[in-house]
């Protein structure tokens, strides 16, 4: 079980001093799924670059805490008491997703001859790795790593030690796609290379599914997609909650995606703070009736 705790996050553009983000309070439990919801430019997607870790903002106030139960990586990892609360805003990007937060990849470019299969492995093992190093122990009672003297590149080299290797990963990636329900050849497709919208959606949600995060901030992961493939990503969203208990921020400016992942809290988000929390009935009486009334009912104008 983690809990990632936003409290009074003040954030501007890092070059300049344009105010975004005005005093977010928001927790996110493993389990839960939270819809972010509210009008263009009130500050959602800052929220979720924030808690990534995003170079483009400065936080000028607040907190970013994830706190962590003692079994949180089973009997992986032994969290000592005093490596259960974390502030994430002095950690770098890939310290936060080592912990279990997951944040969609910026899109990385093409790569040429890597599969999608040696991109998800070398992503995954690289999280096994950083997590490895947050939590050992600083007496530096570790052994040394024994060095082999051969060069092995990442994406094809044989599983160190801890490592998930290739034919397990196989069978791992196997498994989530049949959830998704997504065409096996994709595995073997190139990063990237020609992937539709609705593709690179419903790889988020596979890179998630991969990577086991405790919290996943899906920012507009439901924009541009068909029907088919929003029941698709839908179905991908429930599994991480059900079948792994992942926590859920799911940022959406359409109320369309919450009749296939039902949120148990729905937040609004206005100016840069969050202006009304409720439950799933508050998404419904958003999409009747817009925003307008949430602005006029917390400032008394519209
Ligand atoms: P939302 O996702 O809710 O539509 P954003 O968080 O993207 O809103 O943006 C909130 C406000 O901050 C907008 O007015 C946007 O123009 C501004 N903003 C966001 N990022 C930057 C940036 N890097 N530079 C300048 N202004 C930005
Ligand atoms: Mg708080
Ligand atoms: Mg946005």
């Amino acid at each position: 079980m983690a809990r990632l705790e936003l409290n009074n996050l003040h954030a501007e553009v890092a070059e300049g001093d344009e105010k975004i983000l005005e005093g977010v309070d928001l927790e996110v439990e493993s389990g839960e799924i939270h819809a972010l919801m509210g009008p263009n430019g009130s500050g959602k997607s800052t929220t979720a670059k924030v808690i990534a870790g995003h170079p483009a903002y400065e936080v000028t106030e607040g907190e970013v805490l994830l706190h962590l139960e003692e079994d949180e990586f089973g009997d992986e990892i032994e969290i000592d008491e005093d490596q259960r609360s974390w502030n994430l805003l002095e950690l770098e990007p890939n310290e936060r997703a080592a912990l279990g937060v997951f944040l969609a990849f910026q899109y990385p470019a093409e790569i040429e001859g890597v599969t999608m299969t040696n991109f998800l492995r070398t992503a995954l093992n690289a999280k096994i790795e950083e997590r490895e190093e947050l939590f050992e122990d600083d007496e530096g009672e570790d052994e040394e790593e024994e060095d082999d003297g051969f060069e092995t590149s990442p994406m094809e080299g044989p599983a160190d030690e801890g490592e998930v290797g290739v034919a397990e990963f196989q069978q791992i990636l196997q498994e989530k796609m049949e959830q998704l329900d997504m065409d096996e050849r994709f595995a073997q497709r190139y990063l990237n290379a020609g992937f539709s919208g609705g593709e690179k959606k419903q790889n988020e949600v596979l890179q998630a599914a991969i990577l086991e995060p405790s919290i996943a901030v899906l920012d507009e992961i439901d924009s541009g997609l068909d029907i088919d493939r929003l029941q698709d990503v839908s179905d991908g969203i429930n599994a991480l909650r059900d079948e792994q208990g992942t926590g859920v921020l799911q940022i959406t400016h359409y109320q369309r995606i919450l009749d296939y992942v039902e949120p148990d809290h729905v937040h609004v988000m206005l100016d840069g703070q969050i202006a009304k929390s409720g439950g799933p009935e508050l998404a419904a009486e958003l999409e009747d009736k817009g925003y307008d009334w949430v602005r006029e009912e917390v400032y008394g104008t519209a």
